[in-house]
């Protein structure tokens, strides 16, 4: 088991900055996912702590010791990618043991350690298997048990089931969240799929252009982005995100916009009105309230079995709202959606930072700071 601590380290690929000044606390036995869109860095910033690429800058210690220099293999970190590199000349218990034998590990003993991490990854049966006679899952777990054998620090895996269909990811993902229990070892996991993180992650790291976005459990990024761009990334259909402006009426916040008019649930005073960019999460806007607050007319009526997905048009802008089915709306029909005050976000338009509700006696709206703790 190993803490990994990554201080201020970036990536330059020529003038091309891959990572830029990341820091990132991994506590032992953590799982923390690195997830992000295609070309923010994510594999670089594992490769970088696996030792395969070197840093521009920065320094990366496992259980308080620098490694920043060391070499891959004596980094007691095991690393399992997207494609699994499994021999194919080798059996499964060949492939599983390779690490061991390169390491001159005594035969007996190769055969104990490789017979135990096949009964955790219920591969025992198929231990005379070549790759080749396994499937896309069943190599997956061969490329794991080969590198659990080694019994190493920390995990670090890059996009591990991007190669399994719909359903054998969504097993596999459930089977590595009780080895993870099981081990008790820290995991690295870098992946694109939102999905793979909130439901496998302690703590998900976002990337967004080499940089971290956010770093918080799943659900402090899902209902507390700190940016909309964390926003506009979680969730699917994302969250709504548009312009508004909030004001102040005897004392109460209201959001405005063409089409919407609705309380903040907050009180204060401001001298002037302040644009925002709101946000809100389509399974939190509700169809029909007689106050109804925001209004719009249906454009688009999407049935997703349980449920559906109605777009709006409300001023300029398009609402998505995820209600259960039947929604009872048609298209062309002018309806009225309301939102809880505690669903609304504010962000600044100009940073895209969220913008925090500060102290009642300061009676205004913070401005975002990269200091400004979200509360
Ligand atoms: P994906 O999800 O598509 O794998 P990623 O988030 O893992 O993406 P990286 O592979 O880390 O992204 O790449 C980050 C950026 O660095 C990309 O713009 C990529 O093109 C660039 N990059 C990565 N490796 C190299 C390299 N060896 N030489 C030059 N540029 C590179």
């Amino acid at each position: 088991m190993a803490r990994l601590q990554i201080e201020a380290v970036s990536k330059r690929f020529g003038a091309h900055h891959a990572v830029r000044e990341v820091s990132l606390d991994v506590a032992d036995g953590e799982f923390l996912v690195l997830l992000g869109p295609s070309g923010c860095g994510k594999s670089t910033l594992l490769r970088m702590i696996a030792g395969l690429t070197e840093p521009s800058a920065g320094r990366i210690l496992v259980d308080g010791a620098d490694v920043t220099g060391v070499a891959p293999q004596r980094r007691d970190l095991a690393m399992v990618f997207q494609s699994y590199a499994l021999y194919p000349h080798l059996s499964v218990a060949g492939n599983i043991g390779f690490p061991l034998r390169a390491r001159r590990v005594r035969r007996a003993e190769i055969a104990r350690r490789v017979a135990g991490v096949a009964a955790t990854l219920e591969l025992s049966e198929l231990l005379e298997r070549k790759p080749a006679a396994l499937s896309g899952g069943q190599r997956q777990r061969v490329a794991l048990a080969r590198a659990m054998v080694r019994d190493p620090g920390a995990f670090l895996m890059d996009e591990p089931l991007s190669n399994l269909d719909a359903k054998l990811r969504g097993a596999t993902r459930a089977e590595l969240v009780a080895l993870h229990r099981r081990l008790g070892a820290t995991f690295l996991y870098v992946t694109h799929d939102q999905v793979e993180a909130m439901t496998m992650a302690s703590r998900i790291a976002l990337l967004d252009a080499g940089r971290i976005a956010q770093c918080g459990t799943p659900a402090e990024l899902y209902d507390r982005p700190r940016s909309t761009f964390v926003a506009g990334f979680l969730g699917s259909p994302p969250m709504n995100l548009f312009p508004a402006v909030v004001r102040a009426r005897a004392g109460d916040l209201w959001l405005t916009a063409d089409g919407v008019d609705t309380p903040l649930g907050r009180t204060g005073e401001l001298g002037t009105a302040r644009p925002v960019i709101a946000g809100i999460r389509p399974e939190r806007l509700r169809l029909g309230g007689t106050a109804g607050c925001i209004g719009g007319t249906v454009r688009r009526v999407e049935n997703l079995g349980g449920e559906e997905l109605v777009q709006l048009a409300v001023g300029a802008t398009e609402l998505c709202v995820r209600a259960p089915r039947p929604a009872g709306v048609r298209v062309d029909e002018s309806v009225t959606v309301r939102a809880d005050p505690a669903d609304i976000h504010l962000f600044d338009p100009g940073t895209g930072l969220r913008l925090t509700w500060q102290a009642p006696q300061e009676n205004s709206l913070s401005r975002p700071a990269a200091a400004v703790p979200v509360a």
